[in-house]
């Protein structure tokens, strides 16, 4: 198959600094569409990816999962998109298409789901390279539309913070009368507290961090909670619907259980690589009930991508340049973004 040598910023092992490499992309097939990457945002899975915290990554890596950009070619038989459309890739690329999940449009649990990075490249062998690159090639039924309307670096984390926070939200039937609790204010963390108020909830955010707590409330929270802090903890036992915990390192879930009305659920969508232990009474009472969830179906994406353009809602980003890549990464481990780092990819070109 012919391919395309580009540019692209990825990491050669697990404890190496990501720098520049060159890797392939391929030649356009009849479905398939190619986009300038213009933005891209960095997820913690990315760095949980790069530092091979679940064992599993595959090296070189390109991470990159919420990227964004116009469509530079489109294969002989695409009908979505024509060149100079806005377009963006979140995690998902292909799928069987077949199974009963690929039929109800949740792709995220078809075993024959390829992700845009980390996962294996069917055409070309090897992993699939993600975003922290030049162009982006893939079929278009895996291809987002970015409303025009919405600042195009800020929407970029909508591709996997966005559909992450948006699809359990509606799966656990999140609007008003509901009140839902946030746990971190992360990427996934700010961009939930957006779309639940937007949903109609009532929002309380639970963070480590002192001063997150007096800016919850500009990005819309209606209480903010110090979870350091037990009496202020003590105020929402026994009060809340669902909790969404974003949480990336270990913590105790136990806590937060407590903090759920009967039958509600805490929802992780956090990875953190050790086990949560829970204590049984915890869930026996109050029938509450500890669950997960991960990503969402194309379909849903794209619903939450016009959702976010009717309520205007994006992320706030910092933007870098691709070179300060791995001080990034040093501050995401830390909790220090506010809120999502978003790479100016015309960067690369330098
Ligand atoms: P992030 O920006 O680093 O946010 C995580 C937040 O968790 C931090 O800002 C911090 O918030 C809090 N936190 C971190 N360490 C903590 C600790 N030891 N104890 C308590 N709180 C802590 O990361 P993200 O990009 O939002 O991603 C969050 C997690 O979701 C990652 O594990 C990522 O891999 C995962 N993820 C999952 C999916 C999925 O489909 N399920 C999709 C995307 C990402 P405070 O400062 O407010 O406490
Ligand atoms: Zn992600
Ligand atoms: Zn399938």
């Amino acid at each position: 198959m012919e391919t395309k040598n580009i540019k692209a910023f990825g990491t050669t092992g697990a404890k190496e600094l990501l720098k520049e490499m060159t890797i392939k992309r391929r030649a356009l097939t009849a479905h398939d569409v190619e986009f300038e990457i213009l933005y891209c945002g960095i997820c913690h899975s990315d760095l949980h990816q790069a530092h091979n915290d679940f064992g599993g990554s595959v090296f070189p890596m390109v991470p990159g999962h919420e990227m964004v950009g116009r469509v530079t070619a489109i294969g002989n038989h695409v009908t979505k998109f024509k060149v100079g459309d806005l377009a963006g890739v979140g995690c998902i690329i292909d799928s069987c298409r077949e199974c009963e999940y690929c039929q109800q449009d949740e792709e995220m649990f078809c075993k024959g789901e390829v992700l845009s990075f980390n996962s294996p490249d069917k055409y070309l062998g090897g992993s699939t390279y993600g975003g922290y690159s030049e162009t982006y090639v893939a079929d278009e039924r895996y291809v987002l539309s970015i409303p025009e309307s919405l600042d195009l670096a800020a929407a970029a984390p909508l591709l996997c913070a966005g559909i992450t926070v948006y699809s359990p939200f509606k799966h656990w039937n999140i609007g008003p009368g509901k009140k839902v609790g946030i746990l971190g204010i992360g990427g996934l963390g700010h961009v939930g507290i957006k779309i639940a108020k937007a949903l109609g909830a009532h929002v309380v955010v639970f963070t480590t961090s002192d001063a997150k707590v007096a800016d919850a409330e500009r990005l819309g929270a209606d209480e903010a909670v110090l979870s350091t802090n037990p009496q202020q903890m003590e105020k929402h036992i026994d009060t809340l619907d669902m909790i969404l915990d974003t949480v990336s390192a270990k913590h105790d879930i136990n806590t937060y259980l407590n903090l759920l009305r009967a039958d509600g659920t805490v929802v992780l969508v956090g990875l953190p690589p050790e086990a949560l232990p829970i204590n049984p009474f915890n869930v026996v009472i109050g029938r509450r009930s500890f669950s997960g969830s991960n990503i969402g179906g194309i379909a849903e994406t794209q619903e939450m991508l016009n959702f976010c353009a009717e309520h205007n809602i994006t992320a706030d980003i910092e933007m870098i340049n691709i070179q300060d890549i791995n001080e990034a990464y040093n501050r995401l481990l830390k909790g220090d973004v506010h809120y999502r780092f978003v790479i100016d990819m015309a960067s690369l070109k330098k």
